[in-house]
């Protein structure tokens, strides 16, 4: 067992594990949805064993529930992690913007010109899985434009989180994230105002965590007795 042949199941594992938490993030796979092993071995040409080591790793990264005896399903986070979620991406994001400076995006500004071209012609679509991936993509450019690789990277969990709360609790079928918004996070970072870019950002993250229905009862008590007197 030589040191590439670790490697080669590493980039295996983490191969299997991009193709699951893409299909979470463009909303292919939904909460809840029971992800069959021998399914996943055939549709991706994969090992058994490297398999069973993706939906592991995804179930420590909460993308995946592993239940005894069923098996492993896409996760459906209640609404208290859906809230934690949110708390944290404002944490994590207010952090992004505070460290992408006006020169960061002056030299990176074709890039941000192409993604904003793509956003904007995404929403003028009706593909709803492609605006979905526009929208949210967004929100990781902003991290990658702020060089620090770990917030990326935890932000990268937080946002395929994200994929699943709006699956689950999104009221209206309106695309999450409005692009004007995302345009003027970047006028304000060009302009050197990052106070401004951070107020834009939380106002934009409060207003997408209100489009969820986080509050509503579930289910209502039904009281037996009641519901059955007098009939
Ligand atoms: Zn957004």
């Amino acid at each position: 067992m030589g040191l590439t042949t670790v490697t080669a199941k590493q980039l295996e594992v983490q191969r299997i594990v991009d193709v699951l938490s893409r299909g979470v993030a463009q909303h292919r796979l939904r909460p809840g949805t029971r992800l069959i092993e021998a399914q996943i071995v055939d549709t991706l040409q994969a090992n058994r064993n490297h398999v069973q080591v993706a939906l592991q790793r995804l179930a420590m990264q909460r993308i995946v529930t592993i239940e005894p005896n069923r098996g492993a399903i896409i996760a459906q986070p209640s609404a208290r992690e859906a809230r934690e979620v949110f708390a944290a991406r404002r944490a994590i994001e207010r952090a992004i913007v505070e460290s992408i400076s006006a020169q960061t995006l002056h030299e990176q500004r074709e890039r941000i010109a192409q993604h904003m071209a793509n956003e904007r012609q995404a929403t003028t679509s009706s593909d709803r899985r492609l605006i979905v991936r526009e929208l949210s993509e967004f929100h990781l450019l902003l991290a990658q434009l702020s060089g620090n690789a770990v917030m990326a990277e935890i932000l990268d969990n937080l946002m395929v989180r994200s994929s699943l709360i709006v699956a689950l609790y999104q009221r209206n079928d309106v695309p999450a994230c409005a692009s004007n918004e995302h345009q003027q996070i970047l006028d304000a970072l060009s302009a050197g105002d990052q106070a401004l870019a951070v107020q834009v950002l939380m106002a934009h993250l409060d207003e997408l965590e209100n489009q969820l229905a986080l509050d509503e009862p579930t289910a209502p008590e039904v009281n037996l007795r009641e519901a059955l007197a007098g009939l």
